[in-house]
């Protein structure tokens, strides 16, 4: 039954979610809580919950017997037992399974579905050499049935791409130091007139996306490696066959 609610809920879903994330981020949030970009990186900051009197979810009010509040570990809103019947492993926790609201969920797990149909994929920074415009985050991905195009998304549950980057031809490379980036753990993909830069969280997914794009960059075809997560978990064997890529 559980299973029916959930797929029922993500049809309705798919088509107002994107509406409902912006609509969340502007309207619906508390302060400092994550946006949809950065859902279950970090916690969220905690509504206190004697001050919530409706659920924020189905707006049905709340009582101590049959109606009680609970927490998305997600978002941080302030949900009824029904609206947050629903589980999702959160990177802020070590991974484990949290409670979370409907929305989230859905979230959530489109993030990890595009992470299993991807070579590679992850939130950068980026920006364009001479385009003028400062440092942006977005999600991009190297599709597995596309390995040798990057596709540039605002969020991971957005449909389209705002952009994407066939890479055969580019060259890969560490920013110079007259490129005066600010941020750390940059690399830089280049063609002709094209600049882009590129900034990671960490060092980690750096050496990920610079060993991604050159092998696209040249055109071979890449083996998935699935999410980032996975190729952390595999990093172990990683050391001890590249060698021969040398
Ligand atoms: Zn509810
Ligand atoms: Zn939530």
């Amino acid at each position: 039954a559980i299973q029916a609610t959930i797929q029922r809920h993500e049809q309705t879903l798919a088509t107002f979610h994107h509406l409902n994330c912006s609509l969340r981020d502007e309207d619906y949030t508390p302060p400092n809580s994550p946006n949809c970009s950065e859902l279950g990186k970090r916690a969220p900051t905690p509504i206190r919950e004697k001050e919530v009197t409706l659920c924020m979810k189905c707006q049905e009010p709340f009582n101590s017997i049959t109606k009680r509040r609970h927490h998305c570990k997600a978002c941080g809103q302030v949900v009824c037992g029904k609206c947050s019947e629903f589980r999702a492993r959160l990177l802020y926790d070590n991974n484990r399974a949290n409670r979370v609201c409907i929305d989230c969920y859905t979230t959530l797990k489109q993030a990890s579905v595009a992470a299993e149909n991807s070579v590679l994929c992850s939130f950068l920074h980026h920006m364009e050499k001479g385009a003028g415009r400062g440092w942006q985050k977005a999600w991009f991905v190297i599709p597995e049935n596309e390995p040798l195009v990057l596709y540039i998304y605002g969020a991971p549950q957005d449909v389209k791409a705002q952009r994407s980057v066939p890479l055969i031809g580019f060259e890969v490379s560490l920013p110079d130091s007259c490129d005066r980036l600010e941020r750390r753990f940059a690399f830089k993909i280049s063609q002709s007139h094209l600049t882009l830069y590129f900034s990671a969280d960490g060092e980690e997914l750096q050496r990920r996306w610079i060993e991604v794009l050159s092998r696209a960059g040249r055109g071979e075809e890449l083996q998935a490696h699935g999410s980032i997560t996975e190729a952390l978990e595999e990093e172990g064997e990683e050391t001890a066959t590249s060698g021969e890529n040398t």
